[in-house]
């Protein structure tokens, strides 16, 4: 379990060999946080204005038994916008894994993009490469993690994450109902 602030300097370990990622390397899924795995209620930071979406938990669990590699790809630029910390956004995400944990399913990683071109804090004032529609978050995912690219997608529930995923050159599929659970089955992606 792994939370990432997207490094601008993007300062990264080249210790692994292509060939024996090429052995170990897996497919993936990356989940837009705020409107995919919780509903959105605009900056949520706090667990108890946490609400999983339906469905999702068991979406992330039947993913990790089919050896998926899960990751979260979010922009939360209410850090950049001064509404909380990044401390708040790692607490959060720590507090997801715990959840999930009671059900034996985790997210491997978590991406998030503190940015925003009109901060009100000027350490976060900037035109990244992480927030999405770029695909910085979805990349950084790549390199550090053995991701089979063409084995993997993105589920979003905007345009700016498809983008995001076109991008980065994995599949992206646009969530906007109910329950994730039976969005990814009726779109094939969970197979029963
Ligand atoms: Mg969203
Ligand atoms: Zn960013």
């Amino acid at each position: 379990m792994v939370d990432h602030q997207p490094a601008p300097k993007m300062l990264h370990r080249i210790d692994t060999t292509a060939s024996s990622l090429d052995t170990i390397s897996r497919p993936a899924v990356f989940f837009d946080r705020d409107g995919v795995l919780n509903v959105n209620l605009g900056f949520v930071y706090l667990p108890e204005d946490f609400q999983w979406i339906d469905g999702a938990i068991k979406t992330i669990k039947y993913f990790n038994n089919a050896k998926y590699l899960v990751f979260v790809v979010t922009n939360q630029s209410g850090v950049a916008r001064g509404y909380y910390t990044e401390n708040d956004v790692q607490q959060l995400h720590k507090w997801m894994n715990a959840e999930l944990a009671k059900q034996a399913a985790h997210i491997d990683a978590f991406y998030y993009c503190p940015h925003y071109p009109d901060a009100k804090l000027e350490q976060y004032r900037e035109v990244c490469q992480c927030r999405k529609p770029m695909p910085g978050l979805i990349q950084q995912a790549i390199r550090e993690w053995p991701v089979k690219p063409t084995k993997s997608f993105l589920i979003g529930d905007m345009d700016t994450d498809l983008k995001a995923a076109a991008t980065a050159g994995i599949k992206g599929y646009l969530f906007n109902e109910e329950n994730l659970f039976n969005f990814s089955t009726r779109v094939g992606l969970i197979k029963q």
